[in-house]
């Protein structure tokens, strides 16, 4: 690169817009990061730390569109007029994992995409590459950014979790194991409200993989297994199910209250009780990893001893306490309904739920059948819960808005028997109310902590 041929814009200053400018600055890119609102102060240092110019509170169009690349934040939309403009010049836009791809040199990567169950499943492979001795790196939406771990930490395995957001953008990202969890609609204000487009972005994560590559899929999604009659896969397809008719293949099932794991004819079995994370849903994403983990070369054992040992992420179906006989759970990560659908499947105890938050289109109906068996009363956390009195009235006696964490779970206290459980699952993103989910959940449990 020279002249003027290497000029790399970044749009956002996040951690993968940080992650990619301290990249290219380290690869002989003349950056600049430009970012509509305020850059928070510790991605604004890091950024002065690398000497890379910046620009926050706006953008100088002029600067973007003389770029040569242009890699955009997985949070900035289509619609947002920067992105217009730089569509209707034509440039090349790429998104973070895309870009960090380039410099990956000969490290090999594990990709995991899905609706739900992304974090909990990178976190549990990147455990077992670890615990097996590997070179892995845990990155992407959890952790580093992939293009900043490269920049700094450059290691043999990269697990990483990707979004549909960064699969977008995507010109070559051809992951050695790609995993697709699950698709139930999410995100759909940024897909023109039409699920094929969330569909076919989820389904990028291996577009550029072929034979010689793992696609690693849930057998029991009827969304995918949908588009796998419709469309060809060139990757070598792997299935994980709950079903335990995958015999011949390789792949993973549960029978009998046990897991099987089948690669290259070996079979690896374990009991689902003694996988430390609970729930039908980690026992996809235990799967899921699992398969995975054997794809890469990790041992049987090995992969025993991390399944008996992984505790799971914060704020996902967590347990907090139980007081005077009342459990409470946190599941402030359950921002779709299908999530909440998981977390009351789980429950073996009648249920105060705690749901509602910041509305992203949701359709109640899925949970409505579970509600009804397992769902003493709601209490509502939203600003605006009217969706859910709507889709509730019929089969819940009792529903109680809330202005907030505290009150919630005061509510739901004051209403709840021992033997019972209240289940902090919102369905809903928290930002009516909250930072983020974290601060939601720490909020939950502080307000538990303090009855
Ligand atoms: P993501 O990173 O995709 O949001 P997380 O692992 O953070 O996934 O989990 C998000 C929410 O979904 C939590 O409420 C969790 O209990 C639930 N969940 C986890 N795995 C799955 C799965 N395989 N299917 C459905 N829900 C899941």
């Amino acid at each position: 690169m020279n002249g003027t041929a290497n000029r790399l814009v970044i749009l956002g200053a996040a951690e993968s817009g940080v992650g990619a400018a301290i990249l290219g600055k380290a690869r002989g890119w003349d950056v600049f990061v430009t970012d509509g609102g305020k850059i928070k102060d510790t991605f604004r240092s890091a950024l002065q730390e690398h000497g890379i110019d910046f620009e926050e509170g706006g953008h100088t169009m002029e600067r973007v569109l003389k770029a040569n690349c242009i890699v955009k934040s997985p949070g900035i939309p289509e619609k947002a007029a920067v992105m217009k403009q730089v569509r209707a010049a034509g440039k090349e836009v790429c998104s973070e994992i895309e870009f960090g791809y380039r410099y990956k040199g000969d490290s090999r990567i594990i990709a995991i995409t899905g609706s739900n169950g992304k974090s909990t499943t990178t976190m549990l492979t990147y455990e077992l590459l670890k615990n097996a001795g590997y070179d892995v790196a845990l990155t992407g939406n959890i952790g580093y950014s992939f293009a900043r771990q490269i920049a700094e930490k450059p290691c043999e395995w990269y697990v990483i979790e990707v979004s549909s957001f960064q699969l977008d953008d995507i010109h070559s990202f051809r992951p050695d194991v790609a995993i697709l969890l699950n698709i139930t609609p999410d995100h759909l204000d940024r897909y023109d409200y039409k699920f094929e487009n969330y569909i076919a972005s989820k389904f990028r994560i291996t577009q550029y993989q072929n034979e010689t590559d793992f696609f690693v899929v849930n057998r029991d999604d009827k969304v995918i297994t949908q588009y796998l009659t419709n469309h060809s896969i060139h990757a070598t397809t792997i299935f994980f199910t709950m079903s335990d008719n995958i015999t011949g293949n390789d792949g993973a099932f549960t029978d009998d209250g046990m897991i099987h794991i089948k690669y290259e004819g070996e079979y690896f079995d374990m009991s689902i009780h003694d996988l430390t994370i609970k729930g039908k849903h980690n026992q996809y994403n235990s799967m899921a990893a699992g398969i995975s983990a054997r794809i890469a070369g990790i041992r049987k054992e090995k992969l025993r001893e991390t399944f008996t040992r992984f505790k799971g992420l914060a704020h996902r179906l967590e347990y907090v306490a139980t007081i005077r006989g009342v459990d409470f759970i946190n599941d402030s990560k359950a921002t779709n309904v299908n999530s909440v659908w998981f977390a009351l499947e789980s429950m073996d105890k009648p249920t105060i739920l705690i749901l509602g938050g910041q509305d992203k289109g949701n359709d109640y109906t899925e949970i409505l059948q579970l509600v009804k068996e397992k769902v003493k009363a709601i209490i509502c956390l939203g600003v605006d819960n009217t969706p859910i009195h709507d889709a509730f009235a019929s089969v819940v006696e009792t529903i109680i808005d809330t202005a907030g964490a505290h009150e919630a779970v005061h509510a739901a206290y004051a209403y709840a028997e021992a033997g019972d459980v209240v289940l902090l699952a919102p369905g809903c993103a928290s930002f009516d109310r909250f930072n983020n989910f974290e601060d939601r959940g720490e909020q939950f449990k502080e307000a538990v902590r303090n009855l």
